[in-house]
């Protein structure tokens, strides 16, 4: 699903910086910080790496502390210096050192390990000026000595706390489903509004009430009024289920928390319930607001418990659909918290889902209808600059079936279209290209033989003029013998508008216009092809289902025989379900099914052979043009019957 609208999907964590701003300054880098270190080292060494230095000028020489205390004896020691260690000064006269006959005015000497008692009482004694130095380093050099024995240390710890984060990272799915909601729901106060949604007027309405509520819910609750809790919204994909969800939001100006059922189930049991718990949890403390959930049926299902086929049971799905049950029901009365969810099959949901106080209403969104996708279509070209020639109501009629999904599509692809162009408006040849690319693929397919094209240029002519030539038909739109994908040619149909119920001779009709293109191949050409393959297998669907789900079989009567294999209203057991007729009955069901095939095909065939002229009028031109719309192929009939009439 999709919906990217502002603030979609937002994840926690830090915000994005904007582009081109600027990193925040935090003082100094890593590397700022060790070149800081060993400045300091180097100004320890320097300053403080020996105890002590004398302190005036002079050569000094390095005394043995025999020396020192022998020229203190001797009264020859001016100052000295003494620390724990050390003990530097000035001489009272210049020493002069046997070893080498320099002379000196300045020592230096060690003292001894041991304390010599004496020497205090020695120095002292020959007036010598004694000044004692802590040979503490100040606290600053200490603590820094510290940290740096602790390095190596800190370094071990870091490698682990990093190495642990990194694996806790990697084992999100196993073990970071606790709290980590922000990744699993999106919450947002969505923009849309119900004048970005059209054709589907009726669930529009019906959700105007929840809005009214979640707007004021006190004037709901001072009559004592419940409001349903969960609504569910039916309806193919793409029709605008989620589009309506984030309207209602929209509307009301709450948050919108949206999740696809299917994040729920993982495969660890007891995952998806604390994420439901957690999800409503954080929608009660934000209400009044709306939870979304998608495709509800990936937790909805019925639960097991037999069905023919024994039913395998789901634990995890179960947990979770039952706390999703307790959630709903352990709202108070009075808080506004509403719950939409989307399926596309409501009939395999679990029954308790749909009790009341649950979701106890249905909104269907179907797909829209012709006014609905002009509707749609304008919406999503209101940002597009289009040409006079683009029609929107001609191209809502061009798209029965397309959902809005489809048509939002349909919209973008054209503007590409003109886009790669570099034009500035989006013409009705743009949306032409995009609406063939959508439904019959790009073009360039196989490559035709002479043969192939003319084959391909009757066929397509049969359905066509059969189209044309019957009654109540829809209108051909266009036929082509333009390779696209597989398809080597299409005659495209213009319904008048959207059926919702279709009389005996339509569906009648529509298989003999299907078997039309095969007729022609038959009269026409020397070898009938595979080209017929899809037309037959929809013309056999039609039929079977007139006989077996529509009772229009006079033989048969008005019943219904089997489960509908249409897979529309088809149930998900049906499979399972034993056939509920005879064997004699089956065999009268497929008589039936291939007497009405056979009467289409005499039908079209009859029909074909009867305006010949006007065929071959349409494959020749079809064999030049390779497109021909609907004005074209009337002017070619009429064109061919005068000529047969004279
Ligand atoms: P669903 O949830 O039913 O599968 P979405 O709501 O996700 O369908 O629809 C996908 C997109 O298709 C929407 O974002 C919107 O652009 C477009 N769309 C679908 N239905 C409509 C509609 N009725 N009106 C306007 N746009 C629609």
């Amino acid at each position: 699903m999709l919906t990217n609208g502002p603030g979609a999907g937002r994840a926690g964590g830090a915000p994005p910086r904007a582009p081109g701003a600027k990193p925040p300054r935090f003082g100094l880098s890593g590397r700022g910080w060790l070149l800081w270190l060993i400045g300091l080292l180097i100004f320890n060494v320097v300053f403080y790496g020996s105890d002590l230095k004398s302190s005036g000028n002079g050569p000094t020489v390095t005394l043995p502390y025999s020396t020192f205390v022998a020229q203190a004896d001797a009264g020859n020691i001016k100052t000295a210096t003494i620390s724990s260690s050390t003990a530097a000064g000035d001489f009272r006269k210049p020493y002069k050192d046997p070893a080498n006959g320099k002379t000196y005015t300045r020592y230096t000497s060690t003292l001894l390990p041991i304390a010599d008692p004496n020497l205090a009482n020695t120095l002292t004694g020959h007036q010598v000026e004694v000044t004692g130095v802590s040979s503490a380093a100040p606290l600053w050099l200490t603590v820094l000595g510290l940290v740096l024995q602790a390095l190596p240390f800190l370094f071990f710890i870091g490698l682990i706390y990093f190495g642990m984060r990194a694996a806790r990272g990697q084992q999100q799915g196993i073990f970071g489903f606790g709290k980590s909601k922000a990744k699993l729901y999106s919450e947002e106060r969505p923009g849309t509004t119900f004048a970005d949604v059209a054709g589907v007027d009726t669930a529009k309405s019906e959700l105007r009430e929840e809005v009214d509520f979640l707007r004021d819910p006190a004037k709901y609750q001072r009559l004592g009024a419940r409001i349903p809790k969960g609504v569910l919204l039916v309806g193919p994909p793409g029709t605008g289920k989620t589009l309506m969800a984030r309207a209602v939001a929209g509307e009301a100006r709450t948050p919108f928390f949206s999740i696809s059922a299917t994040e729920f189930v993982e495969m660890f049991v007891g995952v998806g319930a604390s994420r439901v718990r957690d999800l409503f949890d954080k929608a009660k403390a934000s209400a009044p607001c709306i939870v979304f959930i998608d495709e509800i049926d990936a937790i909805g299902r019925r639960r097991s418990s037999g069905g023919p086929m024994g039913g395998g049971s789901n634990d995890e799905r179960e947990q979770t659909l039952n706390q999703l049950l307790s959630a709903m029901d352990g709202f108070e009365p009075n808080e506004a918290v509403i719950v939409l969810a989307a399926t596309n099959r409501p009939e395999v949901l679990d029954p308790a889902l749909l009790r009341p106080g649950r979701f106890d209403r249905q909104v269907a969104v179907d797909p829209p209808d012709r006014q609905g996708r002009e509707a749609i279509l304008r919406i999503h070209t209101r940002n597009i600059p289009l040409a006079a020639d683009v029609r929107l109501d001609t191209l809502a009629q061009a798209t029965p079936g397309m959902s809005g999904a489809d048509l939002a599509n349909l919209a973008n692809e054209a503007a590409l279209g003109a886009a790669r162009t570099n034009r500035s408006e989006v013409t009705a040849v743009d949306f032409d290209t995009a609406l063939d690319r959508i439904t019959l693929g790009a073009l360039g397919g196989a490559l035709m033989g002479e043969d192939e094209r003319r084959t391909a240029a009757y066929h397509e002519s049969g359905h066509a003029l059969v189209a044309y030539l019957l009654p109540n038909m829809d209108a051909v739109r266009r036929v082509t013998i333009t390779p696209r994908g597989r398809s080597l040619g299409v005659t495209q149909f213009l319904p008048l508008d959207d059926r919702r119920n279709y009389p005996r001779d339509y569906l009648f009709n529509r298989m003999v216009v299907g078997l039309g293109g095969r007729a022609a191949e038959e009269i026409a050409c020397d070898q009938i092809t595979a080209g017929a393959q899809n037309d037959l297998q929809g013309v056999t669907r039609i039929a079977r289902a007139m006989v077996t789900q529509l009772g229009m079989d006079d033989e048969l009567g008005p019943a219904v025989f089997g489960a509908d294999e249409s897979g529309l209203n088809g149930s998900p057991y049906a499979t399972w379900e034993p056939k509920e007729y005879s064997d004699d009955t089956a065999r009268r069901i497929d008589a039936a099914v291939h007497r009405l095939i056979d009467e289409a095909h005499q039908k079209a065939r009859a029909l074909l052979g009867a305006n010949r002229p006007a065929l071959d009028a349409i494959s020749n031109a079809l064999l030049h043009e390779e497109t021909l719309n609907l004005e074209q192929i009337v002017a070619l009939v009429r064109e061919a019957e005068v000529g047969a009439a004279s």
